[in-house]
């Protein structure tokens, strides 16, 4: 696992040999259950070591690591096969992570793969977003609610911030057009009780493009009527 090793030394957060082994059991488990089931797209050794638990793991430069250990309730939304959830909780495994996804295979692959991780306080929710995030059980409940290739920004922040508590972020991995994507998301982010705190560029070891965590501060209560009814979110973004 030279990849992850080098990747997350430059991220500063060395990894310890039971680190590696967990992320050795993730590896063949994705592998595998990818044979039967389209997880993922990306499943060469390298590419799953820098693509997929690198980039995960990127996410605490935005996300301090010690608020993680100290209990944070985090959810990942359209974690598909963990990612970044899973990786960031082998690194921190006193947060409380929250994985939804809304495709069942994929949440039944999660449950399996957190069973042979051995990892606590981890619960798999198959729901979709817009129903969860109107849940009075769920709605403004997390202190950090992360998400990566799941949806444009606009649609991605009324999935995201109804879930967040007021005082807490919600953390967004994306791609070269992150700049504008944002800028055209500042609108969406007002309504929804958001306010855009950081668009911050990283470059992974071994990763051509440059990625961007962008952090959205919840500052408000978000109104009522949002997240809208399955679909909307997607099909009429806000903004
Ligand atoms: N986050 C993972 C990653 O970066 O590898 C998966 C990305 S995959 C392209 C997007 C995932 O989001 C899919 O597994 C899909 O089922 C899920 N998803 C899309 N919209 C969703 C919604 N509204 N609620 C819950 N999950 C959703």
């Amino acid at each position: 696992m030279e990849r992850l090793i080098r990747g997350a030394r430059d991220l500063g957060v060395p990894l310890q040999q039971e680190h590696l082994d967990s992320f050795r059991v993730y590896f063949d488990e994705l592998v595998a259950w990818n044979r039967r089931f389209n997880l993922t797209a990306i499943t060469d050794y390298d590419g799953v070591q820098v693509r997929h638990f690198v980039d995960s793991l990127s996410c605490l430069l935005a996300l301090p690591r010690a608020g993680l250990q100290a209990g944070a309730r985090v959810i990942d939304v359209g974690t598909g096969a963990g990612f970044p959830g899973l990786p960031l909780k082998i690194l921190c495994p006193e947060m409380r992570l929250t994985l939804l996804e809304a495709t069942g295979k994929k949440a039944q692959f999660l449950e399996h793969l957190v069973v042979r991780l051995g990892l606590r306080d981890v619960e798999v929710i198959h729901c979709r977003a817009e129903e969860l995030g109107q849940r009075v059980d769920r709605r403004e409940r997390y202190d950090w609610a992360l998400a990566r290739a799941v949806a444009e920004m606009p649609t991605l922040l009324e999935y995201l911030l109804p879930l967040v508590r007021v005082g807490g972020a919600a953390l967004a991995q994306k791609g070269e057009g992150a700049p504008a994507e944002v800028h055209a998301a500042e609108m969406a982010a007002r309504v929804l009780g958001g306010r855009v705190r950081k668009l911050m560029a990283v470059d992974l070891h071994g990763l051509a493009e440059t990625r961007y965590l962008v952090v959205v501060d919840k500052v408000a209560p978000t109104p009522e009527k949002y997240p809208r009814r399955p679909g909307m979110p997607a099909k009429r973004p806000l903004g």
